[in-house]
Formats: C-alpha cells, sequence, structure tokens
C-alpha cells in the first residue's frame, strides 16, 4: 500500500529530513582520525533530541543506537562503538529522526583525512548516481526509471551495485511501500505519482557486488572486503522535478570549512 502525502504532510517530512541534513553536518563537525564511532552517535542522539526530535533507528527491531555508522568494507548497518576512524578510512553515517509525527531518512560517506584516490572516486560516482536517480523521480515515470538510471550509472563507470538492500517508501513509517532497488528495467514497476515519498539510496561497490550479513544481526560488508559508498535522499515526487527533502549542503559547508 503506497500512501501519497498532501502538501501537508510534505511539508512536515521536510521539516524531518532538514533536521537530518542538520545532525549530519553536525556529525560531519567531529569526522577525523582517532574519533570512536560511538562518539559520533553521541553527537548525533543529542543533536536530534535537543531539536525535539525522536532518533528514529534506536530500538528499531531492536538496533541499538541512533545512527548507523559503516567503516570501509562496511556497506550500512554498521553499529557504532568503539572503532576508532583512522586516516584514509570512509565513514558512511545513516540517520533517521521523527519529528510531528514524519519521518526523514537520509546518509552520507564521509572521507576521513587523506582517502585512496579509487576510493575517493567511489564516493563521488555514488553521489552522482543519487542524484541521477532523483532525475526520474518524478510524476508519470515508473520506479525502474529511478532504479535503472542508478544501476547503469555506477556499472558503466565499472563499480557494482548492492542487491540485497534497497531504499524505500517513507511517510509515518520509516520504511512504507514500495521497496526502491538500486537495479531495475527502464519503464518497469510502479507508476510513479505526485505525492509519493521515497528515499532513493545507491549502495556501491569498488569490487565485486556481493556482500555477507554478520553475526551480530546488523552490520552488512562486502564479501572481497573493498569499500562499499552510501548516500541518501528522502525526494517527494513531483510532476517535473522532484522535491528532494533531505539536504546535504549544511554538510558541504562544513566539509569545505575544515
Ligand atoms: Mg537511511
Ligand atoms: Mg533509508
Amino acid at each position: 500500500m503506497i500512501y501519497l502525502k498532501t502538501d501537508e504532510e510534505i511539508e512536515k517530512m521536510r521539516v524531518a529530513n532538514r533536521l537530518v541534513g542538520a545532525t549530519l553536518a553536525e556529525v560531519a563537525k567531529f569526522i577525523a582520525p582517532g574519533v570512536t564511532t560511538l562518539h559520533l552517535d553521541k553527537i548525533a542522539e543529542e543533536f536530534i533530541r535537543d531539536h525535539g526530535a525522536i532518533p528514529l533507528f534506536k530500538g528499531y527491531q531492536g538496533f541499538p543506537n541512533a545512527i548507523c555508522v559503516s567503516v570501509n568494507e562496511n556497506v550500512v548497518h554498521g553499529i557504532p562503538g568503539s572503532y576508532c576512524l583512522k586516516d584514509g578510512d570512509i565513514v558512511s553515517v545513516d540517520c533517521g529522526v521523527k519529528i510531528n509525527e514524519y519521518c526523514g531518512d537520509s546518509a552520507y560517506t564521509f572521507e576521513v583525512g587523506e582517502v585512496a584516490p579509487e576510493t575517493k572516486k567511489l564516493l563521488q560516482t555514488t553521489k552522482e548516481a543519487l542524484y541521477e536517480g532523483i532525475k526520474y523521480a518524478v510524476e508519470g515515470k515508473r520506479l525502474g526509471d529511478v532504479s535503472h538510471a542508478i544501476q547503469i550509472y555506477c556499472e558503466s563507470r565499472g563499480y557494482s551495485v548492492v542487491r540485497e538492500l534497497v531504499g524505500h517508501g517513507i511517510g509515518k513509517k520509516m520504511h512504507e511501500d514500495p521497496e526502491v532497488p538500486n537495479y531495475g528495467k527502464k519503464g518497469y514497476g510502479t507508476l510513479l505519482k505526485n505525492g509519493m515519498c521515497i528515499a532513493i539510496e545507491p549502495m556501491i561497490n569498488l569490487g565485486s557486488k556481493n556482500v555477507k550479513f554478520e553475526k551480530d544481526g546488523w552490520t552488512v560488508h562486502t564479501k572481497d572486503r573493498k569499500p562499499s559508498a552510501h548516500f541518501e535522499h528522502t525526494v517527494a515526487v513531483r510532476p517535473g522535478k522532484a522535491d528532494i527533502l533531505s539536504t546535504f549542503e549544511l554538510i558541504d559547508q562544513i566539509l569545505q570549512n575544515k
């Protein structure tokens, strides 16, 4: 069941998603060699609660923390802990909040210190692929158009697309219908309608597409242990052009001044 949102609901979702963007930017200030992933979680949780919102991930199916922090070969769903970031790492931070009954969800993969050029390129391509997908999140297109655009953009550049994990509809719940894969067929799948809200989140690997689920029940890593990148925006389907409800603007400001 896909819930189409009213204009008023979309504005509430924008508030939630802007707060996610602000939280990711706050976390970005602290990303540096020597910092533990648990410290980043503390920063995020405090920031979210100080703004009157609820960290959406905490307690979700038993997830213990406010954000998912996935380093290097970890694709997504990493549990914050005692790991100390080091020079050359990449770190995906995925954050969700709920405020005034509506959810926001967005993710960004950060560089720690000086990152290898091929890894930098992976991050850049994954971010670009997200915006490629968003171009098709417009009324009258099909979900397969979004998925296909992401897949082609990445695969034509030699990267591979994770199959086991996908984006999703979002609204009062973090995960609503439909599923939003990062691979698919042009012209196929759910017809996109005005007011549909979806989280698009390419998870792209430097090596093969295969992943493994760890025994902690959460963390997913690449089978070949090569790096994986993850960027996510929540968008509202509109006529002509998608409305991106989350934002990387605040993150970019922090990164420029670092
Ligand atoms: Mg997310
Ligand atoms: Mg998501």
